[in-house]
């Protein structure tokens, strides 16, 4: 098969590898019909995770078909369309039993593309695949759930739940790439009272207001702590998301905070933040971290099959799969190519037809 190969730092390239084959018995393997590129497999590439080996196809965003079934494996079998997570669940441990997957100690939580080969391939190995994949409605579009395999449910469970957004509350997003642009969309699914999101790019500044935004600010321009707190009568926003990943946003973060209120980080950060406590200590502020666990996957999956979530508009770019190379130039010109999410789609299978042949043969 071919499949987009991890090198070393600044290293990729699109090559031929093995076809991927059931290794335990509770494993599947997957051919991938679409997948997309993720803001991590830039950092990947950059060198800034390092338990990546050169060598690992990347990706963990994903629709498919089952193709193959370990023996284990009980609620699926070939042929079922599949939406493949960022997150792998064991099931077993005690956090899956919470249903923190994210920190799965079983041998899942955050594997494809980091500790195994991802899914960005023609086809994958998808371990514990009973409790890690959720089947496609037959009526929804792969582009219609492919978001939630990591964006939907990450800016859903670690910005818009954590956060604790509630009617009514004005919530300010700091950052308008897919994840922030994604906490506009769920947010709102909480009928808050005003939605204010920050960045510098006008374009990421429009989508936002196109999807449900009331007030963007450009902090090129203007002074965002200024603007929200003329906003909040000098108050400041009862849930901050940080969706960026810097320490200046972070830190933003916690200037726009009301008395009382909560910031939710979801940026994934690099570089250690200052936290003021010496200013913070007497406001009453909740800070939340966290991963994703997708626990909230089946009900956005819901939302989106009764039509009361639309994540489509987050497909700027579409690309045939074997031109995940150029795909990956385009995602990470961002800037000038105003990228959101870019899909990747294989050619459709028409040659595998064995219900026909059999019902031929039986006639015959
Ligand atoms: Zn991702
Ligand atoms: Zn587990």
């Amino acid at each position: 098969m071919k499949a987009l190969v991890y090198h070393g730092a600044g290293l990729r390239s699109w090559e031929e590898k093995p076809d991927p084959e059931i290794q335990d018995s509770t494993d599947a393997i997957v051919r991938i019909d679409s997948a997309t590129i993720c803001g991590t497999d830039l950092h990947i590439l950059k060198g800034d995770v390092p338990e990546v080996q050169p060598g690992t196809v990347l990706g963990h965003e994903a629709v498919g078909t089952v193709v193959e079934t370990g023996e284990a494996v009980t609620t699926l079998e070939p042929g079922d369309r599949v939406l493949v997570s960022c997150i792998t669940s064991c099931g077993r441990c005690p956090f899956c039993k919470e249903g923190r997957y994210g920190l799965c100690t079983g041998g899942g939580g955050w594997i494809f593309g980091h500790l195994i080969d991802g899914l960005q391939a023609e086809y994958a190995r998808v371990p514990f695949a009973d409790t890690s994949v959720y089947k496609v409605p037959e009526e929804l579009t792969d582009e219609q759930v492919l978001f939630l395999a990591d964006i939907l449910p990450t800016a859903y469970e670690v910005g818009v739940l954590n956060g604790g957004v509630c009617p009514g509350d004005t919530i300010a997003i700091v950052g308008a790439g897919p994840i922030g642009l994604a906490t506009v969309l769920t947010a709102k699914l909480y009928t808050p009272g005003r939605i204010i999101a920050i960045d510098i790019a006008d374009s990421r500044l429009e989508k936002a207001r196109e999807l449900g935004a009331d007030v963007t600010i450009n902090s090129g321009d203007d002074d965002p702590l200024e603007r929200v707190m003329e906003l909040t009568a000098g108050l400041g926003v009862d849930v901050a998301v940080e969706a960026v990943g810097v320490p200046e946003t972070f830190e933003l973060c916690a200037d726009l905070i009301r008395p009382g209120g909560r910031v939710a980080n979801v940026g994934v950060h690099g570089h250690p933040a200052t936290l003021h406590l010496e200013k913070l200590w007497i406001r009453d502020v909740t800070i939340t971290t966290g991963l994703v666990d997708t626990v909230s996957t089946p009900r956005l999956l819901k939302l989106i099959a009764e039509g009361r979530l639309d994540a489509t508009p987050f497909a700027t770019h579409r690309f045939p799969l074997e031109e995940t190379m150029a795909a990956y130039d385009t995602f990470a010109a961002a800037a000038e190519t105003e990228a959101l999410k870019v899909v990747l789609e294989a050619a459709p299978v028409t040659e595998e037809r064995p219900e026909m042949e059999v019902a031929l043969a039986g006639s015959g």
